[in-house]
């Protein structure tokens, strides 16, 4: 029996759950696994063996603990202590996460030497040399600052995303979705590019399309594309059906969340590693009102360089007024493609939420929450008379919607923002809301309030 005592007397407990012997030892396990990646970075750790010892580590200690931490426990909610653990609540660990994955962002984008890539010819060292290993089991190639990010973000997606499902084992939908990321991650993005780069052969992740993907329509691209023979054809027309056919019908037929909570890598990531931060996401008018102005200026701005770069490609003439179109696309590279997506939005997940890039961002998500709003059959409805006004459903949505105050009216949801992660859902302890394709009443979708209103004087004492 736990003997701690608890240095408050409040009778709700506040204090966050302790862990046991067996979840200390897996944390333990999974820190000295990440240590000796850290290590690396001084060329005093060898890769090799150790490289595998090491991702090995990383991965049995988290899944250990989270299994620890979930299994014991009946099936359902689970989100105690998230407003007291420092890392969750803004605190000084969160505060150390941001800062550490904020910082290697950083030296991924611009200064990749201090990872160790080689900028003179000679051999990699420090992190990239410690992948090397794994490059060469997979292509054969010496590994690079993109294939050690690779193998991080597809290794953080598939153990969070074993976490996340035995956090939510309860709930079929997110199991589904889940595993669904985990396949899109592992393969499409990961293992197929890096399997045809080892072959030589034109690599591209098949469901990263543009604009997300906003470098499709660049020169160098389109040029490797066009002359990867069969191959690269194919890339090349799956690339545009995928825009103008593929992504509208299933829009259509099932909102945003066809890609944002089943295919999409940063979406991927956010749910599994992200989850711990999903409630801080910022549930205010104002902060409804950025992200409307800012998602759809990325898009503008998306287009107009995507623009640009075509009409160079077409005509050979890069200045179009007072715009030069390599300026432009250097310009998003460097403020959309860097500094937004990757920098911001993975390195403030615990200061913002885990959908800061997704939600304020992404022109993808702007492009199909559009679509969503105005031309979509997917809704989420709401039961509204078995609403308790908890406040779970607007706690824990990653998009910053306040998904009570639609419950409370009984109104229908359809936000573009909204992701159809379904945790709104999954953590309504009355089973109000519902994901849904329904195919009637389209355009009235949002306008219906669903609550019984009983005038003052009906009510009576009995
Ligand atoms: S409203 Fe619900 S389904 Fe939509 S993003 Fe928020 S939590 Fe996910
Ligand atoms: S979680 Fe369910 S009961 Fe609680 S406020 Fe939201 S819709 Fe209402």
């Amino acid at each position: 029996m736990n003997q701690q005592v608890y240095p408050s007397m409040s009778i709700a407990d506040p204090h966050p759950p302790f862990t046991d012997k067996l979840q200390q030892g897996a944390a333990a396990v999974a820190l000295v696994g990440f240590l000796m990646l850290i290590l690396s970075l001084t060329n005093k750790v060898e890769a090799g063996t150790l490289t595998w010892i090491s991702l090995v580590f990383i991965t049995m200690g988290t899944i250990v603990y989270g299994w620890r931490h979930y299994m014991p426990h009946p099936e359902g909610i689970k989100n105690n202590g998230v407003w007291f653990s420092t890392l969750t609540n803004r605190g000084l660990w969160g505060w150390l996460a941001g800062i550490v994955i904020t910082f290697f962002y950083v030296c991924l984008y611009w200064y990749p030497h201090l990872l160790g890539l080689s900028s003179d010819g000679t051999d990699n060292w420090g992190l990239v040399a410690f992948f090397d290993p794994i490059s060469m089991a997979i292509k054969g190639k010496p590994s690079s600052q993109w294939f050690v990010y690779g193998v991080l973000y597809t290794l953080a997606i598939l153990i969070f995303g074993v976490k996340f499902i035995l956090k939510y084992r309860h709930n079929r939908y997110q199991v589904l979705r889940t595993i669904s990321v985990m396949f899109f991650q592992l393969c499409f993005a990961f293992m197929i590019p890096e399997i045809l780069d080892g072959l030589n052969k034109p690599s591209m992740d098949l469901k990263n399309m543009w604009p997300l993907n906003y470098y499709f329509f660049f020169d160098w691209n389109l040029d490797k594309l066009v002359e990867g023979g069969n191959l690269g054809m194919f890339m090349l027309i799956w690339g545009i059906a995928m825009i103008l056919i593929i992504s509208p019908v299933l829009t259509y037929f099932y909102g945003k969340r066809w890609y944002c909570s089943w295919v999409c890598g940063c979406g991927g990531l956010a749910e599994t590693a992200g989850d711990p931060f999903r409630h801080l996401s910022d549930k205010s008018l104002k902060a409804w009102k950025i992200e409307r102005w800012l998602i759809h200026s990325v898009l503008v701005f998306a287009v107009i360089m995507t623009f640009l770069v075509l009409y160079t490609y077409i005509t050979g003439q890069s200045q179009i007024l007072f715009l030069n179109s390599y300026n432009v696309r250097e310009w998003y590279g460097f403020l959309i493609g860097a500094a937004f997506s990757g920098v911001v939005g993975v390195g403030f997940y615990p200061l913002m939420g885990s959908r800061v890039w997704c939600r304020f961002g992404c022109p993808m998500a702007a492009i199909l929450g559009l679509q969503q709003r105005f031309f979509s059959r997917f809704r989420i409805t709401t039961n509204g008379g078995q609403c308790i006004s908890c406040g779970n459903c607007s706690t824990y949505c990653e998009m910053g919607i306040d998904v009570r105050a639609y419950a409370q009216r009984g109104q229908n949801i359809v936000r573009a923002s909204c992701v159809g992660c379904g945790i709104c859902a999954a953590v309504c302890p009355r089973g109000v809301l519902r994901l849904e394709n329904g195919s009637v009443d389209i355009k009235q979708r949002t306008s219906e309030v669903r609550n019984i209103h009983v005038p003052l004087n009906e009510v009576g004492i009995l």
